[in-house]
């Protein structure tokens, strides 16, 4: 199959890409593809909203942009900071013309507040903003005739020239990616590749990260030598539901922290006052640190969140989907503390891109989570991701537009690339071994790389991840590609990536905290 531009992954980043791309050039050939159905992806789980300076009175892009250096200790890239705070408002406004509704105080929007934001400045809608989004977002994708959807394709490899044989070429002409039907590897081509494949949170046992968050772009990514950057700065989320609802870390927002929700010990001590001036609003980072710690001097392996005392009219109204998960769990949030534990959320690091969008490889862009922009530092602002995704997606898109135009290739030249030289014939009755080996992996990320990490504990980590990956290798030497083996392999390079970076970075700065750079 060939196409103009290929786009893998359907979050936000992917669709408003997608979209961006055709009202600059309705004409291009765009195909889409998503590793389950178009929904799954880290998108459709985001709850708070997106943070954008809507009120002039009381915030202004100076103070957006103060927050967002503030959370990432100075590790932010200024200028990057500064045109995605100023070219939010637009970008929101797109949004809203494709559709999408977010909650309203009488005509103006209602802005929410989250940790570390010195101003209600979170546009939401109700507490499913990304469901609402990705839903309207996928409507409008699917009324576009020069948009093709391909669902439950899962990326193997970036194609580029070492598949043609040559030596010191850096442009990327598509991908092999694998069916999760048939398992047939397709070979797509394209002038233009998007990576927009989200999180790599599965890495760890316990995260808020949907099944398919397996940072499965960086893995292809790293293999093709585009360069990589901080991917030690692994965002936390301090609230995560305790225990999982059907296998699956439930999160519970910021924003009832911004709403005024207490956070308690087993004792019914309200534990932040020890750790930071800012309470519960703290940055993610110190809060999760901070829950970590209290958890290490008692019994229960959770604290609680404590919103018994707020107006209950105003949680149900905001909060309806955490109300219901509660519930399911058998908890009465205005009678007792909601069990709460921090879990591996998001990743600050990816690849690395200029301000277009664009990576080390020439026709390979990254956009939305499995980017590093500059915007976050060493550790992201809440409610920065979405809008980094849209900001980027724009920019990605004005300037893939100039790269087709500049760098055009003929269609013969694409017709030279090789099918997928894989061992299609053999046997493939591994998958048991497949799934110990992600589970051992996501233990021993857990375990050794968590919010807390020391020299030694990074050394047995790459000692164990060396067998993990010997045993992945023979595994892929030895059997048939299929997405959960292709996925693994992922997960492997992206859990050594983070070890890697781990033992470089020489500080504690932000959510990267080493027991050995303490005092
Ligand atoms: C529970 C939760 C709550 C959050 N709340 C907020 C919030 O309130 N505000 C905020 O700003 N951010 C929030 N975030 C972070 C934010 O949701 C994500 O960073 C953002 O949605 C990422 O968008 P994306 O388009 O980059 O990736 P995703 O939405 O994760 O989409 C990735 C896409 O890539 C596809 N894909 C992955 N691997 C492959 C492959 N190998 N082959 C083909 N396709 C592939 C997936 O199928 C999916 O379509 C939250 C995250 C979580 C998990």
């Amino acid at each position: 199959m060939h196409t103009d531009v290929l786009v893998i992954g359907t979050g936000l980043a992917g669709l408003s890409y997608a979209l961006q791309l055709s009202q600059r050039k309705p004409k291009t050939n765009i195909l889409l593809i998503s590793k389950r159905d178009l929904m799954e992806g880290n998108t459709k789980y985001a709850q708070g909203g997106i943070a954008v300076v809507s009120n002039f009175k009381s915030d202004s892009y100076a103070q957006h942009a103060q927050d967002t250096i503030a959370a990432g200790s100075a590790e932010n890239n200024p200028r990057v900071v500064d045109f995605v705070v100023r070219e939010g408002p637009s970008c929101l406004e797109e949004l809203i013309a494709w559709g999408a509704n977010f909650d309203k105080e009488g005509k103006q929007l209602h802005l929410g507040k989250e940790g570390g934001h010195s101003a209600n400045r979170i546009v939401h809608h109700k507490d499913q903003s990304g469901l609402h989004v990705l839903t309207t977002l996928i409507d409008k994708v699917r009324s576009l005739h020069n948009v093709t959807l391909l669902e439950k394709h899962t990326l193997v490899d970036l194609i580029t020239d070492h598949h043609l044989g040559e030596q010191g070429g850096n442009r990327c002409y598509g991908a092999y990616v694998i069916s999760k039907d048939d398992e047939k590897i397709l070979k797509l081509t394209a002038q233009v590749t998007i990576l927009s494949t989200g999180g790599a949170g599965q890495v760890y046992e316990n995260t808020t990260n949907p099944s398919a968050a397996t940072g499965d772009g960086l893995g292809a990514a790293y293999r093709a030598k585009v360069r990589i950057k901080n991917l030690h700065y692994v965002q936390f989320h301090p609230t995560a539901l305790y225990p999982k609802i059907d296998g699956a870390t439930f999160l519970i927002s910021e924003a009832v922290r911004g709403a005024g929700a207490y956070l308690r010990n087993e004792k019914g001590v309200r534990f932040m006052e020890h750790y930071d001036d800012r309470m519960e609003l703290a940055p993610r980072d110190i809060v999760s640190r901070s829950i970590y710690a209290e958890v290490q001097q008692q019994k229960h392996p959770f604290v609680f969140l404590d919103l018994s005392h707020l107006d209950s009219k105003t949680v149900r109204d905001q909060f309806p989907t955490i109300l219901a998960s509660c519930q399911q769990v058998g908890i009465d949030v205005f009678k007792e503390g909601i069990p709460v534990y921090p879990a591996a959320h998001y990743f600050c690091g990816g690849i690395d891109v200029d301000d277009h969008s664009q990576s080390s490889m020439a026709g390979l862009y990254a956009i939305g989570e499995c980017s590093h922009t500059g915007l976050h530092g060493a550790n992201r602002l809440a409610s920065n991701s979405l809008l980094e995704a849209l900001v980027f997606a724009a920019r990605a898109a004005a300037h893939s537009v100039e790269f087709m135009d500049e760098n055009p290739l003929p269609n013969s030249f694409f017709e030279k690339i090789p099918q997928w030289n894989g061992t299609e014939d053999i046997s493939n009755e591994k998958n048991e071994s497949i799934q110990n080996l992600r589970k051992q992996l996501q233990t021993l990320m857990a375990q050794y790389v968590g919010i807390e990490k020391s020299h030694q504990s990074l050394e047995v980590a790459e000692d164990r991840l060396h067998d993990i990956y010997m045993a992945t290798k023979a595994l892929y030497q030895e059997n048939k590609l299929t997405p959960q083996l292709t996925t693994l392999r992922n997960m492997v390079s992206v859990s050594y990536l983070i070890i890697k970076q781990s033992q470089e970075a020489k500080e504690n700065k932000g959510v990267f905290y080493n027991l050995d750079y303490v005092n």
